[in-house]
């Protein structure tokens, strides 16, 4: 079978943990699109987070994710392993003039957004619009030799003067959130998020900037993940327009929850892939769930 060039996707789990059956459902819908579509899903280990991904997890995913049946190309892109592509891009914000340091902690990012009464998005957190004024040269320079910590945050305001009008045409299609498997054009809403962070000062990236690098440079045609991650992409969108990469086509499928209705996850101590594989459980079985 000839492999289509036209349709590439990718699975691009966070070495942060054991896998659990959200992740085999992400997995299963990227793979087996790609095997519908003939094209080709990649395997992406997103580990930016070195304080929390460890090289066990890693094996691991290979190991779980052979066992549910899956294969892809080599190499696989590791993250860690281009953190200086990350710094270019930032930078390549930076000479725009679309990103600024940021000093406020927790708390008083917690505390302007009380005060400036910015109540919560769709995204569910309250978006941060950007200092109420620029901060001087003097100050800026005096907090940088005093070597504080800082977050580099993309500004929407000057976002929205770099675009113009296209800032407000910003859209993506998406075939699956609303809708399983139904084909939409979505507005995005870069304003659902706010200024968000796309580095730190002792870390080269965030989640949002290695995304949007990453898929670029895979070219990726089709991005297939959990709706979790649905109100992200009204980011990305408009990091894609500012770099000049194209929108992928997004499907964000319905979650895994567990008995109480919650989303799975690590830290609740979901049941891992490992333990079913351990209990007996088949690897068809679980797909079965999905499939069809
Ligand atoms: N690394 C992200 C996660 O594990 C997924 C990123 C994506 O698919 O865009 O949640």
């Amino acid at each position: 079978m000839t492999q289509s060039q036209d349709f590439r996707t990718r699975f691009a789990p966070s070495p942060t943990g054991y896998l659990h059956l959200g992740h085999a459902r992400s997995a299963y819908e990227a793979f087996s699109a790609a095997d519908r579509e003939q094209g080709t899903c990649f395997l992406r280990i997103e580990d930016i987070d070195q304080t929390r991904c460890r090289p066990e997890f890693e094996a691991a995913i290979f190991e779980d994710l052979a066992w549910l049946g899956f294969s892809w190309p080599q190499p696989v892109r590791r993250q860690s392993d281009h953190f200086d592509s990350y710094e270019k891009a930032l930078k390549r914000l930076d000479d725009m003039g679309l990103v600024y340091r940021c000093f406020l902690t927790r708390r008083e990012l917690e505390a302007e957004l009380e005060a400036r009464g910015i109540e919560t998005s769709p995204a569910g957190e309250r978006p941060y619009p950007g200092p109420r004024a620029a901060m001087s040269a003097d100050e800026l320079q005096s907090r940088i030799g005093k070597g504080e910590a800082f977050a580099w945050r993309l500004s929407l305001d000057r976002a929205r003067d770099y675009l113009g009008d296209a800032f407000h045409t910003l859209m993506f299609v998406e075939e699956g959130y609303l809708e399983y498997r139904k084909t939409t054009e979505e507005k995005a809403h870069p304003d659902w998020l706010g200024d968000v962070v796309l580095a730190r000062k002792d870390s080269p990236t965030s989640y949002h900037l290695a995304v949007c690098h990453d898929d670029n440079l895979q070219q990726i045609s089709h991005v297939i993940r959990g709706a979790d991650l649905y109100h992200a992409t009204h980011i990305h969108v408009l990091i894609q327009a500012l770099m000049g990469w194209p929108t992928p086509v997004y499907t964000h499928h319905e979650l895994v929850l567990d008995d109480q209705q919650n989303k799975l996850s690590k830290s609740r101590g979901s049941e891992t892939l490992r333990k079913l594989r351990e209990d007996g459980v088949r690897p068809e079985t679980l797909i079965a769930r999905w499939a069809g």
